[in-house]
């Protein structure tokens, strides 16, 4: 029978949260490793320690252990395992609101029988903050995803898998004290120097589009409007919510 067993619960999570993931790690081991909903017994072992503050008091990592003798005969690289491992270690790091990497490992049986899911950090420069799984909805246009992940520390909204996220006009998003905040970020580009553009990019009302990767030459503002030179000397009239997919070109000096 199986029996789902996380070790070094933090401290800071509540009760509710153990009995709705409970309910969850039932459901996912039944359903991915065939069997009765009875016979799944998971269960949680309080950290008798609070976080650890510093690297010297080591990782605050969450240790998932499945114990089981269903897996018994199969081999190393069984997918089915890898899969009941993953949505375990999953259905755990989203619970605990991404903030704790979570490892998972079948007790006693194959060495290859685990897996390990890292917190995913902030990307704005110096900002090293932990991204936590938010549940509030948001129109950002097409080039959005959901769920997203903010910044504990600075509040900066990231996608699922760790990118910036942007509304349709170009603004950064950030989510403080619960509220959506749109912030238009400096944007600064030089004349004359090289650009290139980081996603594909689809232009005004006659369906042009740029293709990821497209060299650009900055020319000038105009208004709001960032003209750029594109190959042969085509301009191109770029709004906020273009720009943010063009970066700079490296040159090698
Ligand atoms: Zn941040």
């Amino acid at each position: 029978m199986p029996f789902p067993l996380v070790y070094r619960v933090p401290k800071s999570i509540k009760n509710k949260i153990l009995k709705a993931l409970r309910i969850e790690l039932v459901r996912i081991t039944s359903e991915l490793m065939g069997c009765p909903k009875e016979w799944v017994s998971p269960d949680f072992f309080r950290s008798a320690l609070k976080d650890p503050a510093t690297s010297d008091e080591g990782s605050s990592t969450v240790l998932v252990k499945l114990e089981t003798s269903i897996f018994h005969g199969r081999t190393n690289d069984d997918q089915e395992i890898q899969k009941v491992l993953k949505a375990l270690v999953d259905a755990v790091f989203e619970a605990f609101g991404g903030q704790y990497a979570v490892e998972i490992g079948v007790v006693d049986w194959h060495p290859d029988w685990k897996y390990l899911r890292k917190v995913l950090y902030c990307q704005m420069p110096e900002c090293n903050g932990t991204l936590k799984v938010e549940t509030f909805s948001m129109q950002t246009g097409c080039h959005s995803t959901s769920p997203c992940r903010a910044c504990t520390t600075c509040g900066r909204v990231h996608s699922d898998t760790g990118g910036f996220m942007f509304s349709r006009a170009g603004e950064s998003i950030f989510l403080r004290k619960r509220k959506i905040k749109k912030v238009f970020e400096p944007v600064e580009f030089t004349p004359g120097e090289k650009y290139k553009t980081t996603s594909w990019l689809w232009l005004g009302l006659d369906e042009e589009q740029l293709e990821a990767g497209t060299e650009l030459v900055f020319v000038r503002m105009d208004d709001e409007i960032f003209c750029f030179h594109g190959p042969n000397k085509v301009e191109y009239r770029l709004y906020r919510g273009n720009v943010t997919f063009i970066e700079p070109v490296l040159t090698a000096d």
